[in-house]
């Protein structure tokens, strides 16, 4: 009798715990039979009250989108309501705190921009309507500047969505035409982000925690501070098959040989990838792909083999990828107080505020509290970024990447002009993400590999660098889509992946967003 078939999973990303989901919900195999191997010491964490709390980002979802992230996260249930899954958990609370920006923008003025009116010109709309009708394989591996004009970059609708979805005019026109099919709904009310659904507690608090609890109690085992460094291989039939696995386990290597049939998923590459904290005293390291090694594994697999796509084009340039973000740590309600009376927003209705003429521009975000599961009610939580971190502020003469917390408190209390005191108990936590654009890099056909990539047996691709049709990297349901097409693929699961919603194909939606761009 042959042994059941095991899955090894290469990192412990949203998508490689998806991955498993998606192999014990529909594949039926057992969770003791899957293994999660990750690099990184702790699968999430994010501090507390005393050292202060720190996230890379928040998270912005949306329901009119997410089909396979909805779709999992139906399945598992929420940790503070078990008899609600996530997805009824996520519903109601957003039911309860919509969003409805009033101060998407503020300028140097302290003032509240306009905003119903996206600010374009003819040119501008002729230029949007070209790009976003073009074909894919027309736009090639072009910038988004190849197509629009120097002026585009100044109207308040570029101000929105490239802060909202943390494009620049550098990144692929593909990716950016993508977003504007994807999130076409989003056109019509980018300016309040009614669209934007939240998390009730961070994503890590939020999504991951229920998702990693449910995997353990299937009996997955979660192996971290285990680096796979290579994969052995075979050629059988003319297909590429994985039959063995090295790794550094807790400083040891480690050698684990697979049966016939058993599968592996690799997650090639990280938008997090050398990404590092500061402090209130310290700028964070300026670390990069040599510190982690997180692209390694995706070079040494993808050498010499073009279908497994070219991390080089994602992975070469910092200096278009680069953007710090920073969470800051409250204890004294002061700070909240003032921005609720500016922006007319309480906490988690507002969504993004962006400083619309920093040189960094600059946008934070005060999420409902807590927003941690371990957070004191008297402690406050709110999160930022920059994406020009390269540029000297208009407050601090220093480039944002190379500020300590209580500089970039000084920048922020700048462009608020709040007194001092609102961040005199602040703990702010810088992190320098060098790669964290790296997925909007301008690319051509092939250079992301499909999940399952041909002529390969029992291995796949699961990450922000697969090619995926239709859908928009940077989300969370990438990453999962992804995870379900591999899933689907290789134990050939006939159940339907739920279809990208074709929001750009309703007439009714396309004459709203044309009525908007005319505005
Ligand atoms: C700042 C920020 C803001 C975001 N905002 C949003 C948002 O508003 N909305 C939204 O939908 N999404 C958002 N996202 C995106 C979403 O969080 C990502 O899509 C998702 O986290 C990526 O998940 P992943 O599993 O594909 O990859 P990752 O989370 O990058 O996981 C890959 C893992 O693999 C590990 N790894 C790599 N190589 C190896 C190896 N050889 N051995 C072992 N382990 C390895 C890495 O350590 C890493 O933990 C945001 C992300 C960030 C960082």
């Amino acid at each position: 009798m042959s042994s059941p078939i095991k899955a090894y999973l290469v990192g412990g990303g949203i998508g490689s715990l998806a991955a498993a989901a998606f192999l014990i919900r529909d594949g039926g195999i057992e969770g003791k039979q899957i293994v999660i191997l990750e690099a990184a010491a702790l699968l999430g964490g994010a501090g507390d009250a005393e050292r202060g709390y720190s996230m890379r980002g928040g998270r912005m979802l949306t329901t009119d989108n997410y089909e396979c992230t909805w779709d999992l996260f139906r399945s598992i249930p929420s940790l503070a309501q078990p008899a609600m899954s996530v997805y009824e958990e996520t519903l109601a609370f957003n039911q309860q705190h919509a969003s409805h920006a009033k101060a998407r923008l503020i300028d140097q003025r302290r003032a509240k921009p306009a905003v119903a009116s996206m600010g374009f010109s003819m040119q501008d709309r002729l230029e949007l309507l070209k790009l976003s009708s073009a074909e894919e394989t027309a736009l090639g591996s072009s910038c988004i500047t190849d197509h629009l004009s120097p002026e585009f970059f100044q109207t308040r609708f570029w101000l929105m969505w490239a802060t909202t979805f943390a494009f620049q005019p550098w990144h692929s026109a593909v990716e950016f035409r993508r977003y504007l099919h994807r999130f076409m709904l989003e056109f019509t009310r980018i300016e309040t982000l009614a669209g934007v659904k939240r998390t009730v507690l961070n994503q890590y608090d939020a999504l991951v925690r229920p998702l990693q609890h449910w995997l353990e109690a299937k009996g997955v085992q979660l192996w971290s501070d285990c680096t796979v460094t290579d994969l052995d291989h075979k050629i059988a039939d003319g297909e590429f098959v994985v039959i063995g696995l090295h790794c550094t386990l807790k400083g040891r290597h480690e050698s684990l040989i697979l049966a016939d049939g058993d599968l592996v998923f690799v997650q090639n590459g990280s938008m997090t990838d050398a990404s590092s904290l500061g402090s209130m005293h310290a700028a964070p390291a300026r670390l990069g792909k040599a510190h982690n090694g997180g692209w390694t594994l995706w070079e040494k697999l993808a050498e010499a083999r073009p279908s497994f796509g070219k991390p080089a084009v994602f992975n070469s340039s910092v200096a278009r990828s680069e953007w710090t973000s920073f969470t800051v740590t409250l204890k004294d309600p002061a700070f909240f107080d003032q921005m609720q009376s500016l922006t007319g927003n309480e906490a988690g209705t507002g969504g993004l505020v962006t400083f619309k003429d920093s040189n960094w521009l600059l946008s934070i975000v005060l999420a409902h509290q807590p927003h941690f599961a371990n957070q004191p009610p008297d402690v406050q939580v709110f999160w930022g970024y920059g994406l020009f971190s390269d540029r000297i502020g208009n407050y601090v003469a220093k480039p944002m990447d190379e500020c300590t917390g209580a500089e970039l408190l000084q920048e922020l209390r700048g462009h608020l002009r709040f007194d001092p005191s609102t961040t005199q108990t602040a703990n702010c936590i810088p992190c320098r993400m060098p790669y964290i654009t790296s997925m909007f890099l301008p690319r051509s056909a092939g250079d992301r590999p499909p999940p399952v990539p041909p002529g390969t047996r029992n291995f796949a691709f699961i990450s922000q660098f697969v090619e995926v049709p239709l859908d928009t990297v940077f989300t969370v349901e990438y990453s999962v889509r992804a995870a379900q097409m591999a899933v689907y693929q290789l134990l050939g699961i006939s159940r339907t992946i739920p279809p990208v919603t074709p929001h750009d194909a309703s007439l009714h939606v396309r004459f709203e967003a044309l009525l908007k761009a005319l505005s």
